[in-house]
């Protein structure tokens, strides 16, 4: 009976102390499972396993989401799918192309998985992972990065309902807003949606290739799907709710700089006047914000100087 009443809260902890070579995992949903990430930034005490990734299992095969940050963190996320189901993993999903949530398909590609996400995501893996991947190993160390090699995804997705393993599942990619290649993943018959970084929970988001006014407008499509559990990409399990705080983060960041940009602030200047204490215990707070008033500060001045342009035209 409790365990049932847990099941029903959707929050029934499998195992707090993982196997030997697994993951703790969380049943959140029936038959679907999360992988909670570390709440940090990467580092050698995490390996760089900072980002949530999870899995659903469908009638016949398993759907995977996001492999993690390097070859043994794919290894694990496997060893931990296959602690709960002996069920083959049918496929890999790759939520956008940041090195903590691709880097571990080679695992995945050894195996025979196919691997799918959107094209912008295949194409900012070919430019981007090169150096990705050196920074991240500058971030975790070497001995965690051991084996990982470069695997883009085979599979192109874009916004669309598809049929894996039994599952309905709808993704969803409005284009350009935490990273260019952004796919959220929303399971039909859990209500389950693997938000990837377009949502993040209790941490200050990473705007270094975003454009945060396409990440506002790639919120609110999640806004109209049935949620009954979110998965952020980042921080802890939540509700349709908890979509909320990430858009405010954003829309509040854009009014702030946008206005030190009108007084002719510098984007330094611009650091000072754009303080958020509403958002000021979120982890990583110190680290970020700064640079994220800097980074919309430029997205705010290029606009200006394209409309001027085209005003002249
Ligand atoms: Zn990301």
């Amino acid at each position: 009976m409790s365990c049932r009443l847990l099941a029903a809260a959707g929050f029934l902890l499998l195992s707090l102390t993982a196997a030997a070579g697994t993951l703790p995992v969380q049943r959140i949903a029936d038959d679907v499972y999360l992988i909670p990430g570390v709440v940090a930034d990467a580092a050698p005490a995490n390996r760089g396993r900072v980002v949530n990734t999870g899995f659903i299992v469908g009638t016949d095969g398993v759907i995977v989401v996001d492999s993690g940050a390097n070859h043994g963190h794919g290894e694990a996320i496997l060893a931990t799918v296959a602690s709960v189901t002996g069920k083959p993993v049918a496929l890999l999903i790759n939520t956008h192309p940041h090195p903590q949530n691709v880097l571990g398909n080679s695992a995945f590609a050894a195996r025979g998985i196919p691997i799918m996400a959107t094209a912008a995501t295949i194409v900012a893996m070919r430019t981007r992972c090169p150096d990705c991947l050196r920074s991240l190993e500058r971030s975790v160390g070497a001995e965690a990065m051991a084996a990982t090699r470069i695997q883009l995804p085979d599979l192109v997705a874009g916004s669309e309902v598809r049929q894996v393993a039994g599952r309905r599942l709808t993704l969803l990619h409005a284009g350009h807003g935490h990273t260019e290649g952004d796919l959220a993943l929303f399971d039909a018959a859990s209500g389950v949606l693997f938000a990837g970084d377009l949502v993040y929970r209790g941490q200050v988001p990473h705007l270094s290739e975003s454009d945060t006014a396409g990440w506002l407008a790639s919120l609110q499509p999640l806004r109209d799907l049935p949620i009954r559990t979110l998965v952020p990409g980042r921080g802890p399990l939540g509700a349709a709710a908890d979509l909320a705080p990430t858009g405010r983060y954003l829309a509040q960041l854009r009014q702030r700089v946008a206005a030190a940009y009108r007084d002719g602030r510098s984007a330094d200047e611009a650091i000072a006047l754009a303080e958020l204490p509403e958002f000021s215990a979120w982890q990583g707070y110190a680290e970020r914000h700064g640079r994220n008033v800097q980074h919309v500060y430029f997205e705010i001045e290029r606009d200006d100087l394209n409309g001027r342009g085209k005003a002249r035209q």
